[in-house]
């Protein structure tokens, strides 16, 4: 089919769905495959729901009935399909990636140009080579500006999500130990991130910098001399950190600005939403509005104070770089309650995952890291931290969840200062029902 065929069936639907349990009224239902499932078994089923069209690629669910549309690769026709209405509505885009920070960072952009724009932005952290062109297809004609944040496990991947998307302004939060399973390395982790950079650069498009880490102005000045691209804007507040105990306060200028964010690595985030909303012209009132009244949710770095625990639930994710950022933060944190006497500090942590061969070098960095910290306790937690070498007496280990759980009225968190992280196949939220 024509993607001005296909594109015009998505105008007349009601938008993309790709999930029979969530199928609105003549919408378009676009059949995907993935490892454990085969949208194209429940295309009938879309249809009595209500879908206006389905796009199968197995002949076998094909009917002469106008209803669905076969195709070669639904996956590939969605990738088309969200790229063309992408040039179709012409809008200004702002990409993201980085190894830690993204979702954050997105969604402090977000509520800035919110303040002045009509935005639509990538929702919770649907980042991949799906996510991505349903979030371009979720914007419409009165979409003024989008924000697409990009995730990437492997190389070229940002690069093809560029391809699609063609954002106009890009950010790179950081380059961190995430996803080395696939990169291979820290130096694949820069060239994979730094894909946007050159497609940016490439189709003289803008970047964002974060000019206060030296590798992304090393790197960014490469691409700089390769393509002869020499225009440095410099634009910008002068930001300055206060402090982060834990709530992150800053000063932009002469203004202050009280965040509900915890850790200092916020600090980067929260700067980069400001110089982006001064970029577009939003005012620095409303640019300190915006970021006092974001909360974060989904178990990023929430505060919950619990039966006398003061609980930093940070188990939406974790890596090696997020996992020695949140350490550091929590161990030099002052405690928020107001009470004076000084709590416990207990650190519960859940295995780090994709890896690869770094795993078990990585787990046994954290440990010793958390064990030099003014930590009171540690308790790791899973089958990566069971391999490693411990002679710290602070330290307690389980090889899975269900092994804490039996244990853990007998470890006396009580009255404690917690914090709670682990990647997101840890499930480490779960503790929060111990506590
Ligand atoms: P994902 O890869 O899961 O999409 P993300 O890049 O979107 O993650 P966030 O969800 O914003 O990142 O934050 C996840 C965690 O990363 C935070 O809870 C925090 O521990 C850590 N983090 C956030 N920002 C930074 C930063 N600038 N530097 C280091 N660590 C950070
Ligand atoms: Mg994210």
């Amino acid at each position: 089919m024509k993607i001005e065929t296909l594109h015009n069936l998505f105008l007349k639907s009601t938008g993309v769905c790709t999930d029979t349990r969530k199928i609105t009224k003549g919408c378009l239902f676009i059949a995907l495959k993935g490892a454990n499932f085969n949208g194209n078994v429940f295309a009938q089923e879309a249809l009595n729901q209500g879908a206006y069209k389905v796009l199968i690629d197995d002949e076998k669910e094909h009917k002469n009935t106008g209803e669905t549309i076969l195709c070669k690769n639904t996956l590939t026709e969605l990738q088309r399909l969200a790229s063309y209405h992408r040039t179709y509505l012409d809008l200004p885009i702002i990409a993201l990636t980085g190894s830690n920070g993204k979702t954050t960072t997105k969604e402090l952009i977000n509520s800035v140009l919110k303040q002045k724009y009509k935005t639509t932005a990538t929702v919770g952290n649907l980042n991949n080579h799906i996510g991505v062109p349903l979030t371009l297809l979720s914007m419409t004609k009165e979409t003024e500006m989008g924000i697409v944040e990009m995730g990437a496990n492997h190389l070229r991947e940002i690069a093809n999500l560029c391809e699609i998307a063609k954002p106009n302004y890009g950010y790179i939060t950081n380059f961190g130990k995430a996803h080395l399973e696939g990169f291979g390395s820290i130096e694949g982790v820069v060239k994979g991130k730094s894909e946007m950079y050159a497609y940016l650069i490439e189709n003289k498009q803008h970047v964002f910098l974060n000019a206060d880490d030296p590798l992304q102005n090393k790197i960014l000045s490469t691409y700089i001399k390769k393509y002869g691209f020499s225009q440095v804007d410099k634009n910008y507040y002068k930001i300055k950190f206060i402090k982060a105990d834990p709530f992150v306060k800053l000063k932009i200028e002469d203004t202050d600005v009280e965040t509900q964010l915890i850790g200092a690595y916020n600090f980067s985030n929260i700067s980069a939403a400001a110089i982006i909303g001064k970029y577009f012209n939003v005012s620095l009132w409303d640019i300190k509005y915006a970021i006092e009244n974001y909360k974060p949710t989904n178990n990023r770095s929430q505060i919950i104070i619990k039966n006398n625990n003061e609980i930093t639930l940070d188990a939406y994710n974790a890596n090696p770089s997020s996992m020695e950022a949140a350490l550091k933060t929590f161990s030099s944190n002052k405690l928020t309650s107001n009470n004076t006497s000084e709590k416990r500090k207990v650190a519960i942590l859940g295995d780090m995952f994709e890896l690869g061969s770094e795993a078990k070098k990585e787990h046994q960095h954290i440990a010793d890291l958390a064990a030099e910290l003014a930590i009171d306790k540690i308790i790791l937690v899973g089958e990566n931290f069971s391999t490693i070498k411990n002679e710290s007496k602070k330290i307690i280990i389980f090889s899975s969840f269900q092994k804490l759980l039996e244990a853990f009225s007998s470890l006396g968190v009580k009255e404690a200062s917690v914090l709670i992280k682990g990647s997101r196949g840890m499930a480490l939220e779960r503790v929060l029902d111990l506590l």
